[in-house]
């Protein structure tokens, strides 16, 4: 049977490698929806090759600039509403959820909660909301599949079909990173990196502030809290290893001493086919893995004295309750503005303690209080930016 889907973010680098999986399937997958922010030219290319019923975007003036370009049967629309609407309409089954940051939380949140098939890239959704974000996974009945490459291929060495609580037998999840485009760079130097150096991943193509996150090691930190909401485990038994060459993707650790893995070439397709045919396989379009051609596998222990992002991350996970939402509004207010040149790359931790140092923690009862303490934490951040400003 033909899927519905819905895409947001589709504009974006996760949005494009879905849509380029999609293509390849035209008798399984049907668009029905498109959404993204500011990139009108993209997504009237994106209309008229898909033909989708809706598309949204951020602004009315970019809503009246797209509706020129897009076939007459695509009603365009604008807002955060209309996001909402495009994820939960009655006539989706599969909502991709990537958007970036927090802007994501609420559409992504009424997918699930219309019980939807959720393929979810937009980690700040869970890190914000987790305990949330899994209730109403819990009691919409919406199937969760992760895109993120490390939590899929984790799902992957899973028992099939696994759902919570996790498995008995799992010790430990071992989280793979490259380590960033800073991975050899002496600590002396990452003061003076600049924007685009930090964008210049050796082994992914991301979007800006994923590229950002990971020369930061942030991006580490933000998927050991999505690892514990996707698989009711504690920090303590996520282990992070630095795996230079991006192959294997993330393992398992089980007490009887096996390790399962998954391995492949870094490239987002592979998540994004398995979670849109799952429990069956598609083809992808990503090169078969040449194993000889590699020849080796390296690993090494994250350094936390040049990565602190990982130590705040693994803190906030631990402390539990609003901490992990203040860290990611932190991150983000501090990210753009080193994105923007207001501060140095090496502010970017001194942002994020700076508000963690100040947070009271509380334990979010709604949604509302999620957002009010993303909404505080931003003002908080925004106070460390101007203090560090150069
Ligand atoms: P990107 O910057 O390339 O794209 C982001 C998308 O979000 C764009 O379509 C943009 O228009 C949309 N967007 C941004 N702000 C918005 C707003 N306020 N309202 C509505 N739409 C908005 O980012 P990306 O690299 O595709 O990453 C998307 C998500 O996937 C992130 O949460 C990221 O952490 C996650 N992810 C990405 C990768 C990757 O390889 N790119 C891997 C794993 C996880
Ligand atoms: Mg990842």
């Amino acid at each position: 049977m033909t899927q519905n889907i819905t895409i947001l973010g589709s504009s974006g680098s996760i949005g494009e490698s879905t849509l380029d999986v999609i293509a390849r399937h035209p008798d399984r997958y049907r668009v029905h929806a498109l959404a993204g922010h500011a990139r009108v030219a993209v997504l009237a290319r994106q209309c008229q090759c898909f033909h989708p019923r809706h598309v949204v975007v951020g602004t009315a003036e970019a809503a009246r600039q797209l509706r020129d370009l897009v076939p007459a049967a695509t009603a365009v629309h604008h807002g955060p509403e209309a996001l909402v609407a495009v994820a939960a309409d009655p006539e989706v089954d599969t909502v991709m959820a990537a958007i970036v940051g927090a802007a994501g939380l609420l559409p992504t949140l009424a997918a699930v909660q219309a019980g939807k098939r959720v393929l979810l890239a937009n980690k700040e959704s869970l890190v914000m909301a987790g305990g949330l974000f899994m209730e109403a996974v819990r009691t919409s009945g919406a199937v969760l599949l992760p895109i993120d490459s490390e939590h899929n291929a984790i799902f992957q060495c899973l028992p099939a079909g696994y759902r919570q609580p996790a498995p008995a037998g799992v010790a430990k999840i071992l989280l793979s990173a490259s380590g960033g485009p800073f991975r050899d760079t002496p600590a002396a130097e990452l003061g003076s990196v600049t924007p685009a150096q930090a964008c210049a991943h050796p082994n992914w193509s991301m979007g800006q502030k994923i590229s950002v996150d990971s020369a930061t090691m942030m991006n580490k930190g933000l998927e050991l809290i999505e690892a514990c909401w996707l698989f009711a485990v504690t920090p303590e038994q996520v282990e992070v290893v630095i795996h230079r060459q991006s192959v294997i993707h993330s393992l398992v650790s089980y007490v009887d001493g096996s390790v399962l893995a998954q391995l492949g070439n870094p490239d987002m397709r592979t998540p994004i086919a398995h979670a849109l045919a799952w429990p069956e396989r598609i083809a992808s379009g990503v090169e078969p893995l040449d194993l000889v051609g590699l020849a080796r596998l390296d690993f090494e222990a994250p350094d936390l004295e040049r990565f602190p992002c990982l130590r705040l991350a693994q803190q906030a996970a631990a402390s539990g309750g609003d901490f992990p939402a203040a860290l990611n509004a932190a991150n983000e207010v501090a990210v753009a503005a080193f994105l923007a040149g207001q501060i140095a790359f090496t502010a970017i931790p001194q942002v994020v303690a700076g508000v963690l140092d100040r947070w009271q923690g509380s334990e979010p009862v709604d949604l509302a209080w999620v957002l009010q303490s993303d909404k505080l934490a931003r003002e908080l951040a925004q106070r460390q930016v101007e203090a560090t400003r150069r």
